[in-house]
């Protein structure tokens, strides 16, 4: 058997299926690239075309879904190509264009700015970056020259001066801040979006949220079909803004990961979420380690379909709220 390198951190993660982990992991070292390569594509599971969405834009990395008048949703397919990674989105009013979210890649921003153009006739005013890990600000690089607004909370600006080497500081250094807790309204004339600090998947988390469609940009705080990433997470503040998006009731949730959401589709993430807080809670009690707990956990009822961008994803999460519950 020959053996990919498994280094995450220079290619962006793999996507695997619970079902390929199983196969794999018991002959194979939960080597990524090898469980990536089986994994079926994501268009045959239903993520890039939904039949109340049509689609305005297609790309091998996604496609770009109109989700209500004037709003559109890229939903990113991980495993084809990851020049977005994540999902994001356009959001036209009058007086403005938002995009969200800067993507993997300068390549994969600049594709999305022009989808903007050509779906409003305008460029876009502002754009907006949920937190600060790589696969949604990465690209950040690729909204230079543009004549729009960077917008981010200050928590997320200064950790991705520290921690996301690849974006120019000058675009950092000329962003909207937004500081404080309270949200903020982007008025884009005809529309307001608000913007709401949050956290819990990160210190800092925005939801970018447009009231009159009824549609919610979740940032990672939701995850749809894909096993969430708690490598910053506090876990219990992560459920508990989830429970409070959950009872905004939107039409639709567009999650960091995965295809677009409804109410319900939510209610089955705080399924997963909530699973993972028993697994932690049963690890403790019976003195398991989080790799233990996290090789032996698996995936509610009805959710076993599920992939996630590691293996070591489960361990992860179950060790975020172990360290949370044990003080
Ligand atoms: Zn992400």
């Amino acid at each position: 058997m020959t053996h990919r390198d498994d280094h995450l951190d220079d290619g962006g993660p793999a996507l695997i299926s619970r079902r390929t982990f199983v196969a794999r992991t018991s002959s194979c070292a939960a080597h990524i690239g090898l469980m990536a390569a089986a994994s079926p594509p994501l268009l045959r599971l239903g993520w890039l075309a939904q039949d109340r969405f049509p689609v305005a834009a297609s790309a091998p990395w996604g496609n770009l879904l109109r989700v209500a008048e004037g709003v559109w949703a890229l939903v990113s397919d991980p495993l084809a190509d990851r020049t977005t990674l994540c999902n994001g989105g356009i959001i036209a009013g009058r007086a403005g264009v938002a995009v969200v979210e800067s993507f993997s890649t300068p390549a994969g921003a600049e594709w999305m700015i022009e989808q903007a153009r050509l779906l409003t006739g305008r460029p876009p005013t502002h754009l907006v970056v949920t937190h600060y890990h790589a696969d949604h600000s990465a690209g950040l690089a690729g909204a230079l020259g543009q004549d729009l607004d960077v917008v981010s909370s200050d928590t997320t600006l200064d950790l991705i001066r520290e921690r996301v080497s690849a974006v120019p500081r000058g675009i950092l250094d000329d962003a909207v801040v937004l500081s404080g807790r309270r949200p903020t309204e982007l008025d884009l004339g005809d529309r307001s979006v608000i913007l709401v600090h949050r956290r819990g998947h990160t210190a800092s988390d925005l939801s970018v949220e447009v009231p009159d469609a009824s549609v919610m940009f979740c940032g990672d705080l939701v995850w749809n079909a894909m096993f969430p990433n708690y490598v910053d997470a506090t876990p219990s503040r992560l459920t508990q803004e989830v429970r409070v998006m959950r009872l905004l009731n939107a039409a639709t949730y567009v999650p960091g990961h995965g295809p677009l959401a409804d109410a319900s589709a939510v209610d089955g993430y705080l399924t997963v979420l909530d699973s993972v807080e028993t697994a932690a809670r049963s690890a403790i009690e019976r003195g398991l380690t989080a790799d233990v707990a996290g090789a032996e956990y698996s995936l509610p009822a009805g959710f076993e379909d599920w992939t996630l961008f590691s293996p070591s994803y489960f361990a992860r999460a179950i060790g975020a709220w172990m360290t949370e519950l044990q003080g």
